[in-house]
């Protein structure tokens, strides 16, 4: 997509640049690009945001015409009404997969957000720097197992106890003390070599994912590469309309893992690997875990636990990147494994990034609506491949006492190779 060059952005440090003028990124796009929509309204059936309000400003439609409209001058971009759509809308890009015009409703969500939105500089603070992250992630594991979690919880009126409810649990350790920066298949050469993202939220709440993306990987004869000196995606800053500090990010990335002397970039987390998908530094080697198993094609496990699962589809994953069969694919490969399909799996569960703590009750409805639908399915296992949806999900079986366990998909695998080795 053709795009105008960027607003001037002036250095002060790392992840610190300000922008000079944003005057309207939207201006910026090629206008083809939001002339693209033809009005048909296919998409809007697919929108939670419409379904809920049946208002054509709260649809996938409506908001590509209030963007053309501050594009073309008529409105404000400091309009109340412009910046409450844009971030009312869960950039869950379930209308993107429908539409017959191929509209690119992504990137321009993206420059409508950079519109509205000033750099936060908590976010940049926290997710700039991974050591800034961990610090902070340290104090929040402090707080949740040293007993101030439950002695504060209890005196927090109900809508605070709620949000409380919602925060990761911090790992014991992260990543760095979990993978060695180079780790090679046990007594076979490698077939592939492939880098690792850790993340942020991924490396501090889900270091055992990564852990046992690691373990997997090793097990399909691939030799693995965990830089340290990597950095957050930009995926949440990004999402943000942070764009300045989410493309410094990427770039530094890029250039700490070297892409070019490596097969693939593995990312376990749906919504950081479709922004590195999008964002086009990494030479197209960025592949969800799950996707890139299925392209070398792996050795199936020999046993397994009998399980029912169900298939939770991270919206970043089906939407942003269109991958639907390999998380399947990777499942059925378990034997015992009894892959049951929930209805709606691809309706966004409420997480969206930091949704379910800005749209609460707009999040908490969509939540409710897919713990139903895994209810029905009676399937003791929701797995999934986002750790925005494992945060949710899992929030939402506590809260409700449903007794249903929520992993990542090659977690499962994982456990399944462990079990067969220790036989
Ligand atoms: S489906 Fe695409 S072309 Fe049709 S209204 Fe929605 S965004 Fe526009
Ligand atoms: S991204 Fe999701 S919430 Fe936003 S307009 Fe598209 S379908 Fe609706």
């Amino acid at each position: 997509m053709a795009l105008a060059p960027m607003a001037t952005v002036r250095d002060t440090g790392p992840c610190m640049s300000t922008v000079e003028t944003s005057s309207n990124l939207l201006q910026q796009l090629d206008y083809s690009v939001l002339q693209q929509c033809i009005h048909c309204g296919l998409c809007l059936p697919t929108c939670p945001t419409y379904d809920a309000t049946k208002n054509e400003t709260s649809s996938p439609r409506g908001r590509i015409a209030l963007m053309r409209a501050v594009a073309d001058g008529k409105l404000s971009a400091d309009s109340p009404k412009f910046s409450e759509e844009m971030y009312f809308c869960l950039g869950c890009l379930a209308c993107e997969t429908v539409c017959p015009a191929n509209v690119q409703y992504h990137e321009m969500l993206e420059m409508a957000r950079a519109v509205v939105s000033r750099p936060n500089f908590l976010m940049r603070l926290l997710f700039c720097s991974p050591r800034r992250l961990k610090v902070a992630a340290k104090l929040l594991r402090f707080y949740q197992i040293s007993g101030l979690r439950r002695l504060i919880s209890a005196l927090l009126p109900r809508k605070l106890r709620e949000l409380d409810a919602m925060q990761p649990e911090i790992s014991a350790k992260f990543s760095r003390k979990l993978i060695a920066e180079h780790e090679v298949p046990r007594g076979k050469s490698p077939k592939f070599r492939v880098g690792l993202l850790v993340g942020c939220i991924q490396d501090v709440a889900f270091a055992d994912v990564n852990r046992d993306t690691v373990d997997v990987l090793l097990r399909n004869g691939c030799e693995v590469f965990t830089p340290r000196g990597q950095v957050c995606c930009g995926s949440l800053l990004g999402h943000l309309g942070d764009l300045d500090a989410a493309r410094e990010l990427s770039r530094k990335n890029a250039e700490i893992f070297g892409v070019e002397s490596l097969d693939a970039v593995i990312v376990n987390v749906a919504g950081c690997g479709s922004f590195m998908k999008h964002d086009g530094n990494f030479a197209g080697k960025v592949r969800d875990v799950s996707e890139f198993l299925m392209e070398i094609g792996i050795e199936p496990p020999k046993i397994s636990q009998k399980l029912r699962v169900t298939y939770q589809e991270a919206c970043h994953l089906a939407h942003g990147q269109k991958i639907f069969d390999a998380p399947r694919a990777l499942l059925r490969a378990i034997p015992n494994v009894e892959l049951v399909e929930m209805k709606e799996s691809t309706w966004c569960c409420g997480s969206a990034g930091i949704y379910n703590i800005t749209h609460r009750e707009m999040a908490a409805e969509l939540l409710e609506r897919k713990l139903k639908n895994i209810g029905a399915t009676g399937a003791e296992v929701v797995a999934t491949g986002n750790a925005g949806c494992m945060l949710q999900l899992r929030a939402g079986v506590r809260a409700r006492g449903m007794g249903v366990e929520v992993v990542h998909a090659v977690s499962l695998l994982a456990r399944a190779y462990r079990l067969e080795s220790e036989r």
